[in-house]
């Protein structure tokens, strides 16, 4: 298992250094999210062996069990929320993760930012209609934003997408190019898009997190 792990993130790594290179981007302007989703805390553990320090998990109840199996054998690394976070567990979530990618409500923020610790946080925007998708539409964003930067325990790092799921990477392209436009407009440097099958493209229009997870540890069981 560590080997195929070893061979998928170099491959991974070959994908975002050309991605980077085509546009005249570095690749630390990159940061890389190992997305563990549905996979043993042993994975992660060999995972972090290999360099990776960013996890991203979708579940509270699910990183909660994991975290408790791996203690403290794994200092430096930052776990990332990346799934929808209902406002009765933003009390776990707020403790067991280091940033909160998916803040999509003022309620949220603020029971967010009632815990009292600092926390790195991400809005998530919903750019397509779909009605079973989380985040927050693009004409109330000006208002949730605000109400961020007014969390004086929560820090603002931008904003995060997932585009309507396509084969296609060209399909999630103008969701991406949106998503820029949208942070630039708000003096927001972070962009958290792009996933195994398109962050080639999200790269190119100018994400600084990618979540890929397939591409590093294979296909998940349904959970
Ligand atoms: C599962 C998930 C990913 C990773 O998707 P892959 O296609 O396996 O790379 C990225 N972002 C979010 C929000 C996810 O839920």
């Amino acid at each position: 298992m560590r080997e195929v792990l070893e061979r998928n993130l170099v491959a991974v790594e070959e994908r975002v250094r050309q991605a980077a290179a085509r546009c005249g981007r570095r690749r630390e302007e990159i940061c890389l999210v190992a997305v563990t989703k549905t996979f043993p805390p042993e994975t992660l553990l060999e995972a972090y062996d290999l360099g990776l320090r960013d996890f991203g998990e979708n579940y509270v109840q699910e990183w909660e069990k994991k975290r408790a199996t791996l203690q403290g054998a794994v200092p430096g690394a930052r776990f990332h929320l990346i799934g929808h976070l209902q406002s009765n567990k933003a009390r776990r979530a707020g403790e067991i993760f280091d940033v909160i990618q998916t803040v999509d409500s003022v309620k949220l923020a603020r029971r967010l930012n009632e815990l009292g610790r600092q926390l790195d946080v991400l809005i998530e925007v919903k750019l397509s209609g779909e009605a079973t998708k989380a985040g927050i539409a693009e004409e109330e964003l000006p208002q949730l934003v605000e109400a961020v930067r007014d969390c004086s325990n929560l820090t603002l790092l931008g904003l995060m997408t997932m585009p309507p799921w396509s084969e296609d990477a060209e399909a999630s392209r103008p969701y991406f190019r949106k998503l820029k436009q949208l942070a630039e407009s708000h003096g927001l440097k972070h962009l958290s898009m792009g996933m195994s099958h398109d962050f080639e493209a999200a790269i190119e229009e100018g994400a600084t997190m990618i979540r890929v997870g397939t591409a590093l540890f294979g296909r998940r069981q349904r959970p």
